[in-house]
């Protein structure tokens, strides 16, 4: 019985971890928050929740949080508690001093997917206003990135195509690496209500997921496919579609470029793609991929949800593409029911990415060599912006390491933790003369840095998230910041330091500037938020209270463009010493590197990570359930005990990335997606073997 006091007051908010983006009332006794309960007229929640959502919120008043700004001239140097007057001018000045010794270029910064759309706005802002570069990058580069590239070449815009609702009405549903029921719990509640009525499920993954295995619902077919191996397996779905005569002609013909159409299917139908030449590559039987694809084509409303099993590969941005063909190929666009639908990690990446963070992106993905585009910007802030992109994460880290980029304004993401190949980080990051990091916790990034100032919770400002159904959620101030400054004010205090001249008192003002700027935010006001509950992008007077279904007459480009999906085999090789293939997800009670929900009562369910591993696999190597193996790769090692499961296949091993001791990222490639660079954390080749523990 967990005893609570009677709540005085409630605030309706969103949800800080996934990209679901559920609503929660936030039930308050004077300072104190008592209860998180979900919102029953949240409309991508409808009232539900999960454990994360609702019980992981304690790390807010956790002991750990550091309220101080603290600076120190150099890391090996403790840290000295000073007022926020002096942390933000010793930032100002080294960042200033950096720019005078080595160009404008020399500095940049990192936006947040945790952190609202206003402060994300205000970030990307910073460098190319207050900088005057196109320094800026997301943690989103690590996520979706090939989302944004991959949809935004196929269809004209970076987004998922439908609404959460739209589920009700599909018959088929393609589940491609994607781990809904642990990473998107609420949706996958209302996911499974659908397969319990009937409709049919296809699970693309190496794994065995629990959607394979819930009660009443069956996956019609599970493609357990060898990781890596992604655009063999959609490429091959096409040819099946395409050499069965199964497409949608009608659809095409009227929708999409047909000469790029043409030259696809001469591509797909090749024999190399055929289910039979593949299966040997992928591990997935000829004929039951030859089945799924059928089932895909002709069984209904056909609606693909995909996750990072899909983006973070060598050839993320290509599988994305595979599957904005294979829905046009069947016509699966367009009305409820259907549709591309990336589920997002992250509370905000979808808005980081709308915002700008990008180096090659102004807001409203719009790219900083067009004039025009940029014309809007200069006139409003008062600058002559850049017109060349500047540098993605893993650019600013090489050129730290080179010498050329030496200050990093990081805001709520611990780049050391959660980017791939932990010692380059740490080389970029000990080689800048100023980093800033912003987080609520000293993070394992601070390590590296000069300048720390605290960051607020979700419920200590005002904001906007946009989740994954492009739905624009308010955050709403619950309790004064503990620190003394929502991270927005934070922001403006270091620009203004550094000559900036803003003058925002409250986040709508920065909402009402990222309406005035970027067309598809053109109506939404916190005004319209409060009458409607939330809006979906695009929301302009082309569609003034929001958008749920895109693409219904045309596409946003235009029309659709098919585009050929060579595979082309990671770089990532088995071998003799490393003959096992390591892929990674998420558990349904923690988050991303835990940093928030360890510091909850909901590290009960999970306290360290393990290698979930064959049974074959396990006795070849002697190891029995619950010893400890040492995972050891090219990159690195490390140790944690062993789950003997049939849920992985032989030959593959499996593990989460919840808990520091494990650093998973010690044990990852530094290879990356050829388009965008998204790191490709879900294949590394490793060996097992007995060991005696950490
Ligand atoms: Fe939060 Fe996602 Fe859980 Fe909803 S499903 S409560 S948004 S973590």
């Amino acid at each position: 019985v967990i005893e609570i006091g009677t709540p005085d007051r409630a605030v309706v908010t969103t949800c800080a971890y996934c990209g679901v983006g559920c609503s929660f009332k936030a039930e308050m006794r004077g300072d104190e928050l008592v209860r998180m309960t979900p919102y029953k007229h949240g409309k991508a929640n409808r009232g539900h929740s999960c454990v994360k959502g609702r019980f992981a919120y304690g790390y807010a008043a956790h002991k750990d949080r550091i309220l101080n700004p603290m600076i120190r001239d150099s890391i090996d140097q403790p840290w000295k508690k000073v007022s926020w007057d002096e942390a933000i001018g010793f930032a100002a000045k080294k960042m200033r001093g950096i720019q005078d010794q080595y160009g404008k270029k020399s500095i940049g910064v990192i936006t947040s997917s945790r952190c609202t759309n206003e402060e994300t706005y205000l970030v990307q802002k910073m460098a190319r206003a207050v900088f005057g570069n196109n320094n800026t990058d997301t943690c989103a580069r690590v996520c979706h990135s090939p989302t944004g590239y991959g949809l935004g070449q196929t269809y004209g815009t970076s987004a998922g195509t439908q609404d959460f609702d739209s589920v009700e009405d599909t018959d088929v549903v393609v589940v491609i690496g994607a781990n809904p029921t642990d990473g998107h719990p609420v949706f996958a509640s209302r996911l499974k209500k659908r397969l319990r009525e009937g409709a049919k499920l296809i699970v693309v993954d190496p794994r065995r997921i629990d959607l394979v295995k819930s009660p009443h619902v069956a996956a019609a077919h599970h493609l357990a496919l060898r990781p890596g191996t992604n655009v063999a397996i959609v490429t091959a779905m096409a040819h099946v579609i395409v050499t069965e005569g199964l497409y949608d002609e009608e659809f095409i013909r009227t929708r999409c470029d047909w000469e790029e159409f043409q030259d696809y299917v001469e591509f797909v139908a090749e024999d190399r793609h055929a289910p039979e030449a593949v299966e040997m590559l992928t591990g997935v039987p000829a004929e039951e991929l030859r089945k799924a694809a059928r089932l895909y084509a002709t069984g209904g409303n056909g609606a693909i949800y995909y996750g990072l099993g899909v983006t973070e590969h060598s050839q993320g941005s290509t599988t994305v593409i595979g599957i904005a063909n294979l829905a046009m190929l069947t016509g699966n666009i367009g009305r409820r029911g259907v549709g591309v639908n990336p589920l997002r990690g992250q509370n905000n990446v979808q808005g980081s990415c709308d915002m700008g963070s990008f180096p090659h992106e102004l807001p409203g993905y719009r790219h900083v060599s067009g004039s025009e585009v940029r014309e809007v910007f200069e006139s409003l802030w008062n600058v002559k912006l850049d017109s060349e992109p500047g540098l993605r994460i893993p650019n600013m880290l090489d050129a730290a390491v080179d010498g050329t980029f030496k200050g990093l304004y990081c805001q709520g993401e611990d780049i050391l933790q959660s980017d791939p190949d932990t010692k380059h980080v740490a080389a970029g990051l000990a080689a800048m003369d100023c980093v800033i990091v912003q987080d609520l916790f000293l993070n394992e990034t601070a390590n590296y840095a000069h300048v720390f100032l605290p960051g607020s919770t979700f419920l200590e400002k005002d904001g906007t998230f946009t989740n994954a159904e492009r739905r624009i959620n308010r955050v709403r101030k619950v309790m004064a910041p503990k620190n003394g400054y929502a991270d927005w004010e934070v922001t403006q205090l270091l620009a203004n330091a550094m000559g900036g001249g803003w003058t925002y008192t409250h986040p709508a003002q920065i909402m009402a500037e990222i309406a005035a700027t970027t067309p598809s935010f053109a109506n939404v006001s916190y005004e319209l938020l409060e009458e409607k509950g939330s809006v979906q992008w695009p929301c302009n007077d082309a569609s003034p209270e929001g958008t749920p279904l895109m693409h219904i007459d045309g596409f946003v480009r235009g029309r659709g463009r098919f585009i050929r999906t060579e595979y082309v085999a990671t770089d990532e090789k088995t071998g003799p010493r490393f003959p096992l293939l390591l892929t990674t997800g998420r558990i349904l009670s923690q988050y991303n590197v835990g940093a928030q929900t360890r510091r909850t009562e909901n590290s009960r369910w999970h306290e360290e990570d393990v290698l979930e591993i064959h049974p074959h696999d396990a006795e070849l190597r002697g190891v029995r359930d619950g010893d400890y193996v040492r995972l050891a790769s090219r990159s690195g090692d490390t140790s944690l005990r062993a789950l003997i499961t049939d849920r992985v296949s032989p030959g593959v091993v499996y593990t989460t990335f919840h808990h520091p001791t494990t650093q998973a990222n010690v044990i990852t490639t530094d290879f990356s997606d050829w388009a965008t660079n998204c790191p490709e954390y879900k294949v590394t080749a490793v060996q097992v073997s007995p060991s005696n523990g950490p």
